[in-house]
């Protein structure tokens, strides 16, 4: 199989991402000059004679749309290639597969409650061994470095208490060992982080959130920075089936476009929400790597542009579901869903819905209670949100 990567490459956009997005891969169409990109809802592509086609033979492989978007997300991300997947699970998959038996992988005990149960139950069935240890102190991770060590899962901000992994210092741990480093960049997006520009060999994406931004698909992303790690993620994409739908492709394209503008309002919303949170006396604790006292604010400033539209927060008094409904019920511009990164304000529960695929001790131990709340601030007014939250609390 030929290599059915992007061969819309990213042009001389610029390094911003506002003109990125837009730009990378611009123009597209030059049949028609069209100013969005063309849909190729196309299973198969004709060969003009046996061997020569045009780039593309089957979508499972490689389909004109999907490049589009890869060359736009490898742009912004600074790297050389991306796949693109039918989900963020599918993303993170797509890294894991690379592992064999006997290998070992030390990732965070607080990431996103779905890697943590694909790796757990899925891929430790294979003779994947995953350590899943406190990666805010580097010292942790080199103490868990084995010879066997493949691969350095790294979330940051975690979902969902925000706390912050030194990529730069745990990718040169990595690297000292042989290992891979990835970093799931869902939470802050290129905008405010570029794992890549820190040292790191993959980003992950789950473009369902910030990247997309409408709540309109599911997908995901890899992003490498070597053509051999490109190659591989490629070659198991197309095995194993991965990739993308066109549409969604699309779709994703689409929302790409505004993610900038969109990054900032969802960040100037969440520090306005956290400050209120800090303040009001039914709350007892406030992460959110934006506020001075979070533990690891200089580091936030060091690594990341921005602090991402995430804040979770603890009630004071113990909580229990009725409780969290009778909350929840009382909100008027904040959904009770589970995802995050929409235009439109999210709430829930992490210890009964999105890390739910948890162990209860694993939960526990990661430092999530019955009366954690997760917020993911849209782009709607803050003084709304803050209105609708004073009154609810
Ligand atoms: N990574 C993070 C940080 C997430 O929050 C999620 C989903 O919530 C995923 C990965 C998985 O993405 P998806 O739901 O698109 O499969």
């Amino acid at each position: 199989m030929k290599n059915q990567g992007p061969n819309h490459s990213a042009n001389s956009a610029g390094s911003r991402p506002q003109t990125g997005a837009i730009h990378a891969t611009f123009p597209c169409d030059t049949q028609f000059n069209s100013v969005m990109p063309p849909i190729y809802p196309s299973s198969n592509f004709s060969f003009d004679s046996m061997g020569v086609n045009k780039g593309y033979d089957y979508t499972r492989s490689g389909n004109p749309t999907r490049s589009m978007l890869e060359s736009t997300l490898a742009h912004l991300e600074g790297g050389i290639d991306c796949i693109c997947t039918a989900t963020g699970m599918a993303a993170t998959g797509a890294i894991l597969h690379l592992l064999r038996p006997g290998d070992h992988v030390i990732t965070g005990d607080d990431i996103y409650g779905g890697s943590y149960r694909m790796m757990h139950s899925v891929f430790s069935n294979y003779g994947i061994e995953f350590e899943f240890i406190d990666m805010t102190d580097s010292e942790r991770v080199a103490a868990a470095i084995r010879d066997t060590t493949r691969l350095i899962y790294i979330e940051t901000p975690s979902n969902p208490l925000l706390r912050l992994v030194d990529i730069e210092a745990v990718a040169t741990l990595g690297h000292q060992a042989g290992a891979m480093v990835a970093v799931d960049n869902t939470f802050s997006s290129p905008v405010f982080q570029r794992p890549l520009d820190l040292g790191a060999d993959l980003v992950i994406h789950s473009t369902t959130k910030y990247i997309n931004g409408h709540s309109d698909v599911v997908g995901g992303a890899v992003i490498s920075n070597s053509a051999e790690l490109a190659e591989k993620l490629r070659y198991t994409s197309n095995a194993c089936g991965l990739s993308q739908s066109p549409w969604d492709a699309w779709l994703v394209l689409r929302g790409v476009r505004t993610l900038a503008p969109r990054m900032q309002v969802h960040n100037s919303n969440a520090l306005a929400i956290a400050e209120f949170l800090q303040s009001h006396p039914a709350v007892s604790r406030v992460y959110y790597p934006g506020l001075p006292d979070h533990p690891q604010h200089a580091l936030a400033k060091r690594q990341m542009k921005g602090y991402g539209g995430v804040v979770s927060f603890d009630f004071r008094t113990p909580m229990d579901t009725e409780r969290l409904d009778s909350f929840f019920g009382k909100l008027r511009y904040f959904a009770l869903a589970e995802s995050l990164g929409g235009v439109e304000s999210l709430i829930e529960s992490p210890f009964f819905m999105s890390h739910a695929s948890m162990p209860e001790e694993a939960r526990r131990g990661a430092g999530i209670s019955e009366g954690t709340v997760r917020v993911s601030a849209g782009i709607e007014h803050s003084r709304d949100l803050i209105d609708d939250l004073s009154n609810a609390l």
